[in-house]
């Protein structure tokens, strides 16, 4: 009797461990938490069949490769572009893929991979606008997007402004004559006015230098941001970030597949 109950205990330790290791293995480790704000197409934004969940575009196809590569699943977080640092502070999220541009203050707070990809910010006007370069929006209605790089570069010349959460409801101040300019990232601007009748991009590259997006994480985070930088370097080496950029930017981003 006093046998059996000893192998019973030990039949019962065994799968208990067993289940703790099963349950240690799908509550994290092979698991990637990607942080995003999804209202900035071609790079992120949501639709009926996304690759991940709902979720779909460059920044979404860049992060489930590199999960991929490291043999681990990735997931997405979607929440506003504002909360994406806290989040990575407070262990809410692992990484942020969001078409955010290094800055010196940013890098302040976070850690960035190696850059993937180079923007700038441009205007969105109507057709018949006389906004040809930066200063012309001086006497302006302009709007930008609360917290993104293009309303530091406004900040920067000067000018008052109005900001607006997301992209869309910018645009639509334009397409209502309730603003005269929009400021936003190159290729966002290229699926807007795509999607949107009567508008036009003006460029000024001598106003508006190049930014690079890069992905961020955790300060001192090296072991996830070594795997990132690994997988990013093959993928820009080899033409994957490239070809996916291509892909998204041809594509129709309300109904990608
Ligand atoms: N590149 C811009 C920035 O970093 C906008 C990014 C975004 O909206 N996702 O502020």
């Amino acid at each position: 009797m006093k046998k059996f109950t000893k192998v019973l205990s030990l039949v019962l330790a065994a799968s208990l461990m067993v289940v703790m290791l099963a349950s240690c293995a799908s509550s994290g480790g092979d698991e990637i938490v990607f942080g995003t704000n999804a209202e900035f197409p071609p790079f992120e934004f949501v639709t009926a069949n996304g690759i991940i969940d709902s979720y779909d575009g460059i920044d979404i196809a860049i992060a489930k490769q590199i999960a991929e590569d490291n043999d681990m699943t990735a997931t997405i977080e979607n929440m506003e572009f504002d909360s994406l640092t806290i989040a990575l502070q407070n262990g809410q999220i692992d990484a942020a893929i969001a078409g955010m541009t290094v800055t010196a203050d940013r890098a302040e707070a976070v850690d960035f991979s190696t850059p993937y990809y180079t923007a700038t910010q441009v205007m969105i006007v109507k057709e018949d606008s006389d906004i040809q370069k930066a200063t012309d929006m001086a006497d302006k209605r302009i709007v930008v997007i609360q917290g993104y790089t293009g309303e530091v570069c406004v900040q920067d010349l000067g000018y008052p402004y109005e900001a607006f959460k997301k992209g869309t409801e910018a645009i639509l101040e334009l397409v209502n004559d309730k603003c005269d300019v929009v400021v936003i990232d190159s290729a966002t601007a290229e699926k807007f006015i795509g999607d949107n009748e009567g508008l036009k991009i003006v460029e000024d590259s001598e106003a508006f230098e190049n930014e690079e997006y890069a992905i961020a994480v955790k300060k001192g985070n090296t072991e996830l941001l070594d795997k990132i930088n690994a997988s990013i370097e093959k993928m820009l080496a080899d033409g994957t970030v490239s070809e996916i950029a291509a892909q998204y930017a041809e594509s129709d981003t309300e109904e990608a597949e």
